[in-house]
């Protein structure tokens, strides 16, 4: 097996490539903008296939960064089912959906939907790790201002991550703290109290935070947009 995290230090994004080293086919999920090269060379170094490029999501107006890669290795684009098709995406993209399973060798990805952050968010689960993306900020919940929807995070977050084994890892699409890695059961006991009550408590507690957050750093902008 081969596991390896791409980050780009100008956005702070992250990268996974995964591969299997029996029969050397890989997949990226969420590779960060100009890392074409570098995983290129990644797979070149281990003689690796890629075999699918893989996003947990996509905000509106954003690129795919794929359309070399996929020309140069013969990668099928993945994106959330239902998510906007990224202009820059010029191969036919296969949707991810709840339930489905991605594989590459010997391996096997599951796709878990996980929306919230935006409509259309899923997450991998790859053995014992879950490449999440911004479904769940580490140490706080993901808030993409108008694009997310708190009453769907809070059924993410209570009815499906959460219930994942305490010792599931947990890989973000970006780094919060300088943490890159956390533990479901670490995760669920950090946000417990913001879980406790009920679904529509979630929901207010969000929006004020949102108008707060908004408020202090950019009275004009509509919030974070990864
Ligand atoms: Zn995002």
């Amino acid at each position: 097996m081969y596991f390896h995290p791409v980050e780009d230090p100008d956005t702070g994004q992250i990268g996974y490539l995964l591969a299997d080293a029996t029969e050397q086919k890989a997949v990226v999920i969420d590779l960060p903008p100009r890392s074409t090269e570098l995983l290129l060379a990644l797979l070149a170094e281990r003689r690796l296939s890629l075999t699918h490029v893989l996003r947990t999501h996509l905000h509106p107006g954003e690129p795919m960064n794929c359309a070399a890669l996929s020309a140069l290795t013969g990668a099928v684009p993945v994106t959330p089912e239902g998510a906007p098709v990224p202009a820059d995406c010029t191969t036919r993209v296969q949707a991810a959906r709840d339930g489905d399973h991605i594989v590459f060798g010997q391996q096997v990805l599951q796709v878990l939907a996980t929306p919230g952050h935006t409509p259309h968010c899923v997450s991998y689960l790859w053995r014992d790790r879950l490449f999440c993306g911004d479904a769940l900020d580490l140490g706080s919940c993901a808030d993409a201002g108008e694009n997310a929807d708190p009453g769907r995070m809070f059924d993410t977050l209570s009815g499906r991550l959460f219930l994942l084994p305490e010792n599931t890892l947990l890989f973000p699409a970006h780094p919060l703290g300088g943490r890159r890695v956390a533990l479901v059961g670490e995760q669920r006991l950090r946000t417990a109290s913001l879980l406790a009550g009920s679904r529509d408590a979630f929901i207010t507690e969000m929006l004020s935070r949102r108008t707060t957050a908004r408020r202090r750093a950019h009275p004009s902008s509509a919030g974070r947009r990864y």
